[in-house]
C-alpha cells in the first residue's frame, strides 16, 4: 500500500520509495522543513535494510536485459524519460525551490533544462562508444564499454535535481541499472524524478530511489559487495566514510567534492567585470561547490576592486527563494546557519575584518548577509575550510608568483576563476592546480569537458567521455589478423 501524496507548493509528489518499478513505503518515515520558512513539508520514506535489499535486488535483476539494449534501442527510453522531465518543468521548479532553498529563476531559466540535457545529451553520446577498433599489423582490437553493473549514486542537497541527472544521464545511457540515493535535506525533486521515470516507461529496476539519511541508508549501499560504481558529490568527510566503505569490496568511486576555489583579479583585470561576477559568489546562499570564494587581488587595485565590488552586492535581494527577483536565497538548515555563522565569528575573533555583512539577515532564520572578509591569514581556518555559505575572504597580493602562490595554498583543488589581460589570465591559470578554471568568466559548462577536483576536492573526473569510462568496464577483444601460431617466445 503506498502512501498518499505530499501537496508541495501545490505539487503532489510521492513520500514512498521507488524500487523495482513501484512506490514502497516504510515504517518509519522522517519530516522535511523547507528552509525558507521551517515550514513542515510532510514526511518521506526512511530506506531501511529490507529497502536498500529490495532496490539492489531490483537493479540486479534489471541488468541483463537493459545492459543487452544496444544504445540505440536505450536512446528512445532515456529521450522520453528527458522529456517526461520538461513537462514536469513548473513542478520540479516549485518543489526544488520549496525543498531546498534554490533561487526559482535559476530553476526556470537553467537547471530543468540542464536536466533534460544531462539524460538526453549521454544518451546520444552513447551511440558512439559502441567497439572503437583500433587497428595494427597484428590483430584487430575491438575496445569494447560494457555497462558495469549496479550503480548507487549519492548527491547532496544544493543542486539535487542537477547532480542526480549529472549521473543517471551517462549511468543509464552506458547499460548500468542505479538506485539513486537523494539527500535527506531536500530529496522531493529525486521523487519526482522517479515519477518520470515510470512515466517514460523505464523498465522496473533500471532507476530506483531509496529515501534516507547518509549513516544508515547511504552507508549500506556504498558497502554492498554487489555493486559495480559509486558516484558520490558531497563533502569530504562523507567521502573519506564512502571510499573506505567501497574500497573494502574494490568497487570504483567517483568522488565529486568540496572546494575553496581562488578568485584572481590581476592587476590589469576589467575591475567592473569581475566585481560584477565576484558578487554570482553569493548565488544560492553561497552553497555552491564550484564558487571562487577565497579572492586574491593584486594590491595595486584591491581599493577599487573592493568598492566596486561593494556597490554590486549592495544591490543583491535576500530573500525568498520562489520570488523571481530574489538572489540570495535561505541556507538550507538551522544547523548550517550555525556552522556558517561560526566560522565568521571565529575569523573576527582571530583578526579578520568584515568589509561587509557577518550576521544572519533580517528576512529570516536561515538568512544570512553576504560576507567578505579580508586581513585574514593564509593558514587561517576561513581561509583553508570550505564555509559552504555566502561567505568569502579577500587577500592582496603583489606579484604573480605570490597571487599563484596563494591560489595553491589550500589542499582543494575543484575550480578558480582568473580575470585579467586575457594572456595573462590565462598564463596564471595555467598554474593554478585545481581540475578546473575560468578566465574572465564564471560558470561556463559543456557536458563533453571534465568536471571533477584534485587533491581534497575529488578522485575522478565526469562529464563526457570520462563519465563513461567511469561507469563502463573497458574490454579489449584481440582478433589477430593471420593465423597465430603458439609459442613460448612469443609476446
Ligand atoms: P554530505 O557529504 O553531508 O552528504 C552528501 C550525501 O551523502 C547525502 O545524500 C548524504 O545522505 C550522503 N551520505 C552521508 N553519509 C554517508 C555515508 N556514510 N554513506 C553514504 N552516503 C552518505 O554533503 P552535503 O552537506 O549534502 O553537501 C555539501 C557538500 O557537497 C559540500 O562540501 C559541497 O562542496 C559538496 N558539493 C560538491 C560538488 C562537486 O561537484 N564537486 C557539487 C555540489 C556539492
Amino acid at each position: 500500500m503506498t502512501t498518499s501524496l505530499l501537496d508541495v507548493a501545490g505539487v503532489k509528489v510521492s513520500p514512498d520509495h521507488y524500487i523495482d518499478g513501484r512506490r514502497v513505503p516504510s515504517a518509519t518515515t522522517f519530516e522535511l522543513f523547507s528552509p525558507i520558512d521551517q515550514q513542515p513539508l510532510g514526511r518521506i520514506a526512511e530506506g531501511l535494510e529490507d529497502h536498500t535489499e529490495a532496490a539492489i535486488q531490483a537493479a540486479q535483476r534489471a541488468f541483463p536485459a537493459w545492459s543487452a539494449l544496444s544504445a540505440a534501442e536505450r536512446l528512445p527510453y532515456l529521450e522520453r524519460f528527458a522529456e517526461e522531465i520538461g513537462k514536469r518543468a513548473d513542478d520540479f521548479c516549485r518543489l526544488e525551490s520549496t525543498d531546498a532553498g534554490v533561487l526559482l529563476s535559476r530553476m526556470r531559466h537553467g537547471v530543468v533544462s540542464r536536466a533534460m540535457l544531462n539524460i538526453r545529451w549521454f544518451a546520444q553520446h552513447a551511440l558512439e562508444l559502441q567497439n572503437r577498433p583500433i587497428d595494427t599489423e597484428q590483430a584487430h582490437h575491438i575496445v569494447r564499454h560494457d555497462p558495469a553493473g549496479v550503480v548507487v549514486i549519492i548527491t547532496p542537497w544544493n543542486a539535487p535535481l542537477m547532480l542526480s541527472t549529472w549521473k543517471l544521464g551517462p549511468a543509464l545511457a552506458a547499460g548500468n541499472t542505479c538506485v539513486l540515493k537523494p539527500p535527506e535535506w531536500a530529496p522531493l525533486t529525486c521523487s519526482l524524478l522517479a515519477d518520470c521515470a515510470d512515466a517514460a516507461g523505464l523498465p522496473p529496476g533500471v532507476f530506483n530511489v531509496v529515501q534516507g539519511t547518509g549513516a544508515n541508508t547511504g552507508a549500506r549501499l556504498v558497502g554492498d559487495a554487489r555493486i559495480a560504481r559509486v558516484s558520490f558529490t558531497g563533502s569530504v568527510p562523507t567521502a573519506r566514510l564512502i571510499a573506505q566503505a567501497a574500497g573494502a569490496n574494490l568497487v570504483p568511486c567517483s568522488l565529486e567534492l568540496g572546494g575553496k576555489s581562488p578568485f584572481i583579479v590581476l592587476e590589469d583585470a576589467d575591475l567592473d567585470g569581475a566585481a560584477a561576477t565576484g558578487a554570482l559568489m553569493y548565488r544560492n546562499a553561497g552553497q555552491v561547490c564550484l564558487a571562487g570564494t577565497r579572492f586574491l587581488v593584486h594590491e595595486k587595485v584591491a581599493e577599487r576592486f573592493i568598492a566596486t565590488m561593494r556597490s554590486h552586492v549592495e544591490k543583491l535581494t535576500v530573500g525568498d527563494p520562489r520570488d523571481e527577483a530574489t538572489e540570495v536565497g535561505p541556507i538550507i538548515h538551522p544547523r548550517q546557519v550555525d556552522r556558517v555563522e561560526g566560522f565568521v565569528q571565529r575569523a573576527v575573533a582571530a583578526g579578520a575584518e568584515l568589509l561587509w555583512g557577518g550576521e544572519r539577515h533580517g528576512f529570516g532564520a536561515q538568512y544570512f548577509k553576504p560576507t567578505m572578509l579580508t586581513k585574514v591569514a593564509q593558514d587561517s581556518e576561513i581561509v583553508q575550510n570550505e564555509v559552504f555559505g555566502p561567505v568569502l575572504t579577500l587577500q592582496t597580493f603583489a606579484s604573480d608568483e605570490e597571487a599563484i602562490a596563494l591560489a595553491n595554498g589550500t589542499d582543494y583543488g575543484l575550480g578558480g576563476v582568473c580575470y585579467g589581460e586575457t594572456e595573462h589570465a590565462t598564463e596564471i591559470a595555467k598554474q593554478v592546480r585545481t581540475g578546473f578554471i575560468w578566465v574572465n568568466s564564471f560558470g561556463i559548462r559543456d557536458l563533453a569537458a571534465p568536471f571533477g577536483g584534485i587533491k581534497r576536492s575529488g578522485v575522478g573526473r565526469e562529464g563526457g567521455d570520462w563519465s563513461f569510462e567511469f561507469f563502463c568496464d573497458v574490454k579489449d577483444v584481440v582478433v589477430p589478423k593471420k593465423p597465430f601460431k603458439a609459442s613460448f617466445s612469443h609476446r
